[in-house]
């Protein structure tokens, strides 16, 4: 079969066309220029014809991804921004809605070949800000960033806006399907990972360029931009980007996961936690806190592993391992 891969040179996306590939599938990955295509042409160069990439400029008007969906079995949508430095909430809103929207109306009219259509959505679509301690589930909807994006606009803090456009777009997705259900090939699988970490196959000449998640990982550890307290009362959950890559592909091949919205997280983490492992495997990393009992912490954003258990089946990567490989991976580019 053959799937198409959006935003197919952004951090996660590399990791599940490669996914995709090892498991014998053909890949379509899309671009918004062409200067961003050699580095992915190169990486997979063994699959030959096998791979291929698209330019779609503007994933925001509408008929975009017309051309680009002709032909394939199944569509991976992982194409969203996700940086923290609009201004307007609609910089992130208007890309993150509309380019889900638009890939969904470009199936339903030029792909009658596909039967299965993945979303990349977000834990920040579940969860709501809190300073209790939660668990939450994909039952959930993240409204509280909506409303304070509405009342504040562009006076609501950068991640309430990021939260926003990704709840809004998944929000979209699902009504796009129970609209149209009667009338498509395919049925909507939505992935919410939470905070995704892990090495990267994508294109960054420097640390400074990282994507967000993987930028804030390294100041973190590397760096060591955060103090003592913030080390051991900050954090959230997080995934392996390899394992969230997997993910995307068992969420297409999955008859089972149809219709379903997956949380898919290995577990909470507070910052000193990849902090002790960074300094376990390079002694010469910052230790940080070194008072941090992981046994005493209180996480306060969980989420509940039955659903992603029961569908997807995942072994998740463990803290270590994801840091190790993190920090090889940094190694071996000279940013240790
Ligand atoms: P990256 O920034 O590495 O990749 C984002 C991708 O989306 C790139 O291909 C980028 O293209 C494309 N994109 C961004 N803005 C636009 C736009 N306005 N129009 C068209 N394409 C755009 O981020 P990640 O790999 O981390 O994120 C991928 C997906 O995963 C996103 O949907 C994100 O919300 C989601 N996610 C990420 C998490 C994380 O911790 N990293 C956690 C949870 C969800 P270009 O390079 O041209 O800008």
């Amino acid at each position: 079969g053959k799937v198409l891969v959006t935003g197919a040179n952004g951090y996660i996306a590399v990791w599940v066309v490669k996914t995709f590939l090892d498991q014998g599938f053909s890949v379509r990955g899309t671009v918004r220029s062409e200067n961003k295509a050699g580095h992915l042409r190169s990486l997979f160069k063994d699959f030959g014809d096998k791979f291929e990439v698209v330019v779609v400029e503007d994933i925001t008007k509408d008929g975009a991804f017309d051309e680009a969906v002709k032909g394939v079995d199944a569509i991976a949508h992982t194409a969203s921004p996700f940086h923290l430095k609009a201004v307007e909430p609609e910089e992130l809103i208007v890309p993150a809605v509309n380019g889900t929207t638009g890939i969904l109306a470009s199936a339903l009219k030029n792909a009658p070949s596909v039967k299965r259509i993945v979303v990349t959505s977000s834990c920040a679509s579940v969860l709501t800000p809190s300073t209790e301690p939660r668990i939450f589930s994909e039952e959930n909807w993240n409204d509280a960033s909506i409303a304070e994006v509405k009342e504040k606009g562009k006076d609501a803090t950068p991640l309430a806006k990021y939260r926003t456009s990704k709840t809004l777009a998944e929000r979209a997705a699902w009504d796009f399907w129970n609209k149209h259900k009667s009338e498509v090939s395919w049925d909507l699988v939505v992935l919410n990972p939470p905070f995704v970490f892990g090495p990267f196959l994508h294109d960054v000449d420097k640390p400074e360029n990282l994507n967000e998640s993987a930028r804030e990982f390294y100041d973190t550890v590397v760096k060591g931009t955060k103090d003592k307290t913030a080390l051991v009362n900050l954090g959230s959950s997080y995934v392996d980007v390899r394992d969230l890559a997997l993910a995307h592909a068992l969420a297409i091949t999955k008859q089972e996961a149809s219709g379903n919205r997956i949380i898919v997280s290995a577990g909470a983490f507070k910052w000193q936690d990849f902090v002790s492992a960074a300094h376990k495997y390079y002694s010469s990393l910052p230790a940080g806190n070194t008072e941090y009992d992981p046994a005493k912490a209180t996480h306060f954003l969980r989420y509940a592993p039955e659903k992603q258990q029961r569908l997807l089946g995942i072994k998740f990567k463990t803290v270590e391992e994801t840091t190790k490989d993190t920090l090889d991976d940094f190694k071996a580019r000279g940013w240790l």
